[in-house]
């Protein structure tokens, strides 16, 4: 039974599962949560929600919550309860001991996005005053980074162009890489509401998600490509639009960089890079790829959807620009309806890539090596702030494994389950001197910590999220942390622990903060979020009602930058011993590696994760319906149940990785993005074989 009792109090607030970012009436009676009820005035929702946030907040109050510090001086040795005055000053004694042992760098930290935007400009900062070096990361660096990089160097910021209330406006949708009637199912029904009032549909996805049929929705195209060609299809696209002089040739001229056009146009009208050339690679008729790009370029107002199936590739950052040029070329960005909309997972991996979690990039994206930005945060902080890029999370573990990194903060994130390859990040952990790792549940990476601190859920803390389409929500308390904090107080113990003097007594002024410093954010604060709802940055003097169409009468970076993106294929090759590509995604009422969705009532809707496998690909095989099968690929092997589907092509596995038993990212490869590390976890080379069970 989840909904008992009369409620006497209701608190709203941000529902801290996916980048949608519903609110909700949180409704209390005494301090006991009773229910969580779609906030009608809620901008990204409207009222509605999905069975998450509707359900799964049960975890917050679950009997596995570790609720008091712990310590060990090995991790052979058993946890010991401390104090958190103990555990705070230990923290810090052994950062600092690392630091005069082996230098200012070998420490850093990974912020989270799963929690606030003042807690995650917290951690950065801590980082960045108190470690003194810039070795920040977040989880952003596995799912979005390549958005980061793609929009940045194309517009100018990374960030998605529109708001969702602009899909109504939309006549062309192309959704690749995302499912968001199962990713973010709130957007997901909008969307389908827009498609059967008329608007056209175009998928580009391997496997037939929901969208592409349902009841009173047929896709007008389902290109269901090779994974790990979706730079050479959107090429092909680019084709068509160029070479059939389908170019918005005015908005080209008048808003774009015209010399990187002409480079652009003359690599897309190559014949090399035609839909006929690219037929056999991609598996698409060549027919298909020129229908679905005509109705692009010519059917209106034309929104791009896209989500990891884009980003984790070794050619995520190149499929990002491929996406900003083909909307460029049509004039598609700068309007409602139309645009470049990146379907962020985490609640708040938008925000915690704005507040500077990048080793690059202080906050609002600004280059650590600009000395006007760092001199503004010199000034406001008093301390001198470095100037050379920090370590990404792979290299903060490659550094480890050779020596040179020492201590690590990880706050939220469960980087042994959620990064590729978990041998290499198990080796860099256990490589390490402190690790401090601070959770709700003891995760797997605390197989690794020296210290466990205990993190507060979203019910227990001030502060804001910002979801997809840059809107600012307030997380409101509705109960006291359980573990005695909220996180960002935990933050400021251990920075004033190692000697700094930080004084905040409320999320507020962390927000005070951020407006102060950051550009994008100067007319952001507590007030104007409880007077308006929300806002959707930029908010500043320029546009003092926030922003919710990006770019419109120029871009960002001032011309809009069209990027050669040549098709580079994956290093991962399928051949006799791995004849198979397989992809992942994940299931409505799942989230991630599930540690919150499992245990709250949700667990009962999606009991373990399966392999769909094509009917041919099954038979030859030998595999039935449900069978145990074992799933091998280079890098390691992990055992499921298959399910027998024509929604997967043949050659093309998938499966959904919310349970820990799967362990997907055994399997996984180590190749990534060439720009930003993001690894490749979209497509690897597998066999199938049946087995008896794990
Ligand atoms: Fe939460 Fe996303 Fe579901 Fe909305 S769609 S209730 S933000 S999980």
């Amino acid at each position: 039974v989840i909904e008992k009792g009369t409620p006497d109090k209701s608190v709203v607030t941000t529902c801290a599962y996916c980048g949608v970012g519903c609110t909700f009436r949180a409704e209390m009676r005494g301090e006991d949560l009773v229910r969580m009820v779609p906030w009608k005035e809620g901008k990204a929702n409207h009222g509605h929600s999905c069975v998450k946030g509707r359900f799964a907040w049960g975890y917050a109050q679950h009997r596995d919550r570790i609720l008091n510090p712990m310590v060990r001086s090995s991790v052979d040795e058993p946890w010991r309860e401390v104090s958190w005055d103990e555990a705070i000053a230990h923290v810090a004694s052994e950062f600092r001991r690392i630091q005069s042992s082996y230098g200012t760098r070998a420490i850093g930290g990974i912020t989270s996005s799963r929690c606030t935007n003042e807690e995650t400009f917290l951690v950065q900062k801590l980082i960045r005053q108190g470690f003194g070096n810039n070795n920040v990361d977040t989880c952003a660096r596995v799912c979005h980074s390549p958005t980061g990089y793609g929009l940045k160097t194309t517009f100018g910021t990374s960030a998605g162009t529109q708001d969702f209330d602009s899909v109504e406006q939309a006549d062309v949708v192309l959704v690749i890489g995302a499912n968001p009637t199962d990713g973010h199912p709130v957007f997901g029904s909008r969307l389908k509401k827009r498609l059967r009032e008329g608007a056209k549909l175009i998928v580009v996805d391997p496997r037939r998600i929901d969208l592409v049929r349902s009841p009173h929705i047929e896709a007008a195209h389902h290109l269901p490509l090779r994974p790990g060609t979706n730079v050479a299809l959107l090429t092909a696209m680019a084709h068509v639009i160029v070479t059939e002089g389908l170019v918005d040739e005015t908005y080209v001229r008048e808003r774009c960089d015209g010399e990187a056009y002409a480079e652009w146009a003359a690599f897309a009208s190559d014949p090399a890079r035609s839909p006929e050339a690219i037929e056999d690679l991609t598996g698409i008729p060549a027919a298909d790829v020129r229908a679905a790009a005509r109705l692009y370029a010519t059917g209106g107002n034309g929104a791009i959807y896209y989500g990891l199936g884009v980003t984790e590739h070794s050619q995520g950052s190149s499929t990002v620009m491929a996406i900003a040029n083909l909307a460029m070329a049509t004039g598609n960005v700068g309007k409602p309806g139309a645009g470049v909309n990146p379907l962020r997972g985490q609640n708040n991996v938008q925000g915690s890539c704005d507040m500077g979690s990048f080793p690059h990039e202080l906050p609002g994206y600004r280059h650590v090596s600009d000395s006007a930005t760092r001199a503004l945060f010199e000034a406001d902080w008093g301390t001198v702030l470095d100037a050379e890029p920090g370590l990404r999370i792979p290299n903060m573990l490659d550094a480890a494994t050779d020596g040179t990194f020492k201590g690590i903060f990880i706050q939220g994130e469960d980087i042994l389950q959620s990064d590729p390859n978990t041998k290499h990040v198990a080796a860099g952990l256990a490589a390490m001197e402190c690790v401090v790792v601070q959770d709700l549940f003891l995760n797997e990476t605390a197989n690794y910590a020296h210290v466990f601190l205990p993190g507060s859920t979203f019910l227990e803390k001030d502060g804001t999220f910002t979801n997809a389409e840059r809107r600012i929500q307030r997380v409101r308390k509705v109960m006291e942390p359980k573990n005695g904090y909220a996180d960002w107080e935990v933050v400021q113990l251990v920075a004033n622990a190692m000697g700094l003097d930080w004084t905040y007594t409320h999320p507020s002024q962390v927000m005070d903060e951020i407006a102060r410093l950051t550009p994008t954010f100067a007319g952001v604060n507590y007030d104007v979020l409880d007077e308006r709802g929300s806002v959707q940055w930029p908010m500043n003097a320029a546009a003092p009602e926030g922003t919710p169409t990006m770019h419109i009468d120029h871009f960002v970076r001032g011309k809009g930058l069209f990027v050669v993106t040549d098709y580079v294929p994956t290093d991962e090759r399928t051949g006799p011993r791995f004849p198979l590509l397989l992809t992942t995604g994940r299931i409505l009422s799942q989230y991630n590696v599930g540690a919150q969705t499992r245990r709250t009532p949700n667990e009962a809707w999606h009991a373990e994760d399966r392999l769909e496998i094509h009917p041919h690909d099954a038979e030859n095989r030998g595999v039935r319906d449900g069978d145990w099968v074992s799933l091998r690929s280079r890098a390691g092997e992990t055992t499921l149940r298959a399910l027998i589907t024509d929604r997967v092509a043949p050659g093309v596995v998938y499966t959904t990785f919310h349970h820990p038993d799967t362990q997907a990212n055994v399997i996984t490869t180590d190749f990534s993005d060439w720009a930003t590390n993001c690894p490749e976890y979209k497509v690897t080379a597998v066999q199938v074989a049946p087995s008896n069970g794990p």
